[in-house]
């Protein structure tokens, strides 16, 4: 099974490489934001409670997105792998989705995080503002707040990964298709590695 976190901050370009990499290994695809958002346009009251924060650019509470995804799992137990993009952001998530994945016997294979810098998010984030619909695109100060919050909260979980010898960062500024490529090296590394165990 191949259980790949894929890492990195606001405007990476994680979408993007997740719509590639779940062609190429078939993998279900639990996107946190994307749940969060669907939830939204169904006018939950989960959602209603999310969007508040996620206007605001923070990140919503541990427990929430951590339920969302202890669902999707229980959902898709015959997936050939999952890759999980936007998630988990906090070490508390990490944790929890370690502790999930050891339920069923299994185990995150790698993380990789596409590494950009911040001036290149912005104008990444603000030119998807133009055609994605997404209010948290749109302005520049929530932009910037998001990527604080992913500095302050998220950046910690690489760490986590990299004391399991999972984190793998790869540079996500280039071509779509060399990126994609220098991903799938990393996760055939991987792969083999956990092979040998
Ligand atoms: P994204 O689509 O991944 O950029 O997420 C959009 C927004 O949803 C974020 O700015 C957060 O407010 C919220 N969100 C998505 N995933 C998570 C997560 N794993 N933990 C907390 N908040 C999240």
């Amino acid at each position: 099974m191949l259980n790949l976190v894929l890492f990195g901050p606001p405007g990476a370009g994680k979408g993007t490489q997740s719509e590639k990499l779940i062609a190429a290994y078939q993998l279900v695809h639990l996107s946190t934001g994307d749940l969060l958002r669907s939830q939204i346009a169904a006018g939950t009251e989960l959602g209603i409670r999310a969007k508040a924060l996620m206007d605001q650019g923070m990140l919503v509470p541990d427990e929430v997105v951590i339920g969302m995804i202890e669902s999707k799992l229980q959902e898709n137990q015959t997936a050939a792998g999952f890759i999980f993009d936007g998630f988990p952001r906090t070490i508390a998530q990490a944790e929890a989705l370690d502790s999930l994945l050891s339920q069923y016997n299994t185990q995150i294979t790698v993380m990789v995080a596409l590494v950009v810098d911040e001036e290149e998010l912005t104008n990444r984030l603000l030119l998807r503002g133009q055609t994605s619909g997404r209010p948290d695109d749109q302005n520049e100060e929530l932009i910037r707040r998001r990527v604080k919050e992913y500095n302050e909260k998220t950046m910690p979980v690489a760490g986590y990964y990299e004391m399991q010898g999972k984190y793998k960062p790869v540079n996500g500024i280039g071509e779509i298709e060399q990126i994609f490529e220098t991903i799938c090296q990393k996760i055939e590394e991987a792969e083999a590695t956990l092979g040998e165990k």
